[in-house]
């Protein structure tokens, strides 16, 4: 199973805690992480072998949405920062309808990516 990885700057720290609380689930041979180029940088940090797209900015989101559409992707963790402006709205907004248009679990905040981690992985 696929999944990709997507946190803005504000939310990096979560998602290193989310990678940190389920290492045993990321660390299985049937898990491969795909994440957007800073994100994936953290992913690595955490120790985990992670494909790194470009940044978010740079238009990860648009390469990660682009995966999802050709059923590349099973679910997407994308901890957004409500609180915070981004450059590129129009991409974050595409990769969630193409998630939506493609029935793909997206998960935008930890509690909702550990349920959908759970039910994948059970
Ligand atoms: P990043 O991109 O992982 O390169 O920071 C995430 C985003 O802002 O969409």
């Amino acid at each position: 199973m696929v999944i990709a990885l997507i946190s803005h700057d504000g939310k990096k720290a979560e998602m290193v805690a989310f990678l940190r609380d389920h290492l045993d689930l990321f660390h299985r041979d049937d898990v491969k992480l795909v994440a957007t180029g800073t994100t994936g940088k953290h992913v690595e940090g955490a120790g985990l072998q992670v494909d790194k797209v470009l940044s978010g900015p740079l238009g990860g989101d648009a390469q990660i949405a682009a995966q999802v559409a050709v059923g590349e992707v099973d679910a997407v963790f994308f901890f957004r920062d409500p609180l915070d402006k981004h450059p590129h709205e129009p991409d974050i907004l595409m990769l969630m309808r193409i998630c939506d248009v493609h029935n793909i679990p997206l998960a935008t905040n930890p509690a909702t990516a550990r349920l959908i981690f759970r039910g994948l992985l059970s």
